[in-house]
């Protein structure tokens, strides 16, 4: 099943159409995106009843964050070898977390803040919990998983990496409109392999980034086994799962992101964002006194 959000509110996805699901629940399920993770079982042993190809065409530009308010948003680092490599680091022995913090959500045809600075491309598979997942074992992780999306980890790396450790992680990637996903939610079981699915990011038009997910160090069951043992995953939160490499700011020359550039981010069966940048001139926050 494929689900997107269409200006605020929930619709199942067919090809180019859609059926809202306020509308053709006669009220059962509300059309707020956000509120339907706490129902997931009930909601999909509904929808799957549903003919949504009897839907109205989806308007592409009406598109939103499939899941708009995340209570959590957790995001994995160096969790590709070759992504490892480029950054000079060495392999992680448990997986490396930080924040994304969820005022950074955006859509997927957003026109985003470019906030100066140096800021960076990681094009990630993106995991939405759909049960409450606490003490989880890896066998179990996908039982806890409602979907898939396409995101964007972009990144400003000169607030990321400002400083001796510990940097600013949680601060340098989550400016306004830096966690952008989309453009739908899909089920596991749409995949022909939900554990090897392809991902790319073309800056406009040169290939930067493609993997696929299968090379994850730690691949998602084992991130809600991880995380859910330290703390509860609860209905609609993300993971984002980490890029591979090909990122912009360990290239030679650099190749960062400006306000003239076209981000195109895939991902096999979920589909494809695009991003423009807008120039602020607002006050870079390193030089906030
Ligand atoms: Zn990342």
């Amino acid at each position: 099943m494929r689900l997107a959000n269409q200006s605020g509110r929930l619709k199942i996805v067919a090809g180019d159409v859609a059926v809202d699901v306020e509308d053709a629940s006669g009220g059962q399920f509300r059309a707020e995106p956000q509120q339907i993770f706490d129902r997931w079982d009930e909601f999909i042993a509904w929808a799957s009843s549903v003919d949504a190809t009897v839907g109205a065409p989806i308007i592409e530009s009406e598109l939103r964050a499939p899941v708009p308010r995340p209570g959590q948003i957790f995001a994995v680092g160096v969790n590709y070898a070759d992504h490892v490599e480029e950054s000079g680091l060495a392999l992680p022995d448990a997986p490396f977390v930080f924040t994304k913090f969820p005022a950074s959500i955006a859509g997927p045809y957003d026109t985003i803040e470019h906030p100066g600075g140096s800021v960076d491309f990681e094009v990630e598979l993106v995991a939405v919990i759909g049960k409450q997942a606490r003490h989880v074992p890896v066998a179990q992780g996908w039982d806890h998983v409602a979907g898939l999306t396409l995101g964007q980890d972009l990144s400003e790396r000169d607030l990321q990496l400002s400083g001796p450790a510990p940097q600013q992680y949680n601060l340098g990637k989550s400016f306004a409109g830096f966690a952008p996903i989309g453009p739908v939610l899909v089920t596991p079981d749409e995949f022909d392999d939900r554990d090897d699915i392809e991902i790319s990011t073309i800056l406009s038009g040169a290939q930067m980034q493609k993997s696929r997910t299968r090379h994850l160090i730690f691949p998602i069951p084992v991130l809600v086994s991880y995380l859910s043992s330290i703390l509860p995953l609860r209905p609609g939160d993300l993971i984002f799962t980490g890029t591979p490499a090909g990122i912009g700011f360990t290239r030679e020359p650099k190749r960062l992101i400006g306000t003239d550039d076209e981000l195109v981010s895939r991902a096999e069966t979920i589909g494809e964002m695009r991003h423009r940048f807008a120039s602020t001139n607002r006050t870079h926050p390193r030089e906030v006194q």
